[in-house]
């Protein structure tokens, strides 16, 4: 369970979360939307604790994520995380990136770190490109591999931060639908992003932030069908 309380985080004068209250539970799916700078990667950046935050608590199964005592390197490990964009080491194979974390951060052997980069290579779609450079995949394929890379780790919860916004249009579907096959198999998962027809379909609860408040939360029924809010109301219509 990840126990967000009161978490309030500025840069400089700017506030950019302003009180968050969220509490995401084990299995669920939960999808963040919101206009640029409302906070959306900011905190998905507090919770796995890379950046700090100015009070409040986040709790990640009940370890405080920013509490001095925590070992935020092996708390890391629970928590996999991808980006829009993640830049591979372009002079290993897809294999060897994806074994690297394992390996180094987890002190596998290198057969061990493989079977399992290569399993989470299989499950992404990606079992035919284990030897192939990083260079030579699409868009939609080097996603894939950033999730595969992030599974290696055998996470309990994975935050996804707008990963098919760097994407050609035509390569969304493919990386949508590895992310809902991460839900179905009942894995944990926030999920930052542009794609209101994923937000609906595939996720438990929806959020809405606007200028670092959480405006609304509910199921994406609710959220798309019937908002609370005007402020949800009016981003929904601009962004239809
Ligand atoms: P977008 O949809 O554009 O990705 P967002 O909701 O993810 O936006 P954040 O990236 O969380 O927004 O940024 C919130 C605010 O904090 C923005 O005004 C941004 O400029 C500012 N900000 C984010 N990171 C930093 C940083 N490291 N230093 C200073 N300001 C930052
Ligand atoms: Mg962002």
């Amino acid at each position: 369970m990840i126990e967000i309380q009161n978490v309030r985080k500025s840069f400089g004068q700017m506030e950019v979360l302003k009180g968050i209250d969220l509490t995401v539970a084990k299995g669920e799916v939960l999808t963040v939307i919101g206009g640029s700078g409302s906070g959306k990667s900011t905190l998905l950046t507090c919770i796995n604790g890379l950046e700090p935050i100015d009070s409040g608590r986040i709790l990640v199964d009940g370890t405080e994520v920013h509490a001095k005592s925590t070992n935020l390197n092996k708390l890391r490990q629970k928590i996999g995380i991808v980006f829009q964009q993640w830049n591979a080491f372009p002079h290993l194979t897809v294999l060897e990136n994806v074994t690297l974390a394992p390996r180094k951060v987890l002190g596998m052997s290198k057969g061990e770190a493989e079977a399992i980069a290569e399993k989470q290579l299989r499950h992404v779609g990606l079992g035919d490109k284990l030897k192939t450079f990083p260079t030579r995949l699409s868009g939609g394929q080097q996603q894939r591999m950033a999730i595969a890379r992030a599974l290696a780790m055998s996470p309990d919860y994975m935050l996804f931060d707008e990963v098919t916004s760097a994407l050609d249009p035509q390569l969304v579907g493919e990386v949508l639908e590895t992310l809902k096959m991460l839900a179905e198999e009942g894995m944990t998962m926030i999920c930052v992003t542009h794609e209101m027809a994923f937000a609906r379909d595939v996720s438990n609860r929806v959020a809405y932030f606007h200028k670092g408040v959480m405006a609304e939360i509910g199921a994406p029924e609710q959220i798309f069908g019937a908002p609370q809010e005007e402020v949800t109301r009016q981003f929904l219509a601009s962004v239809r």
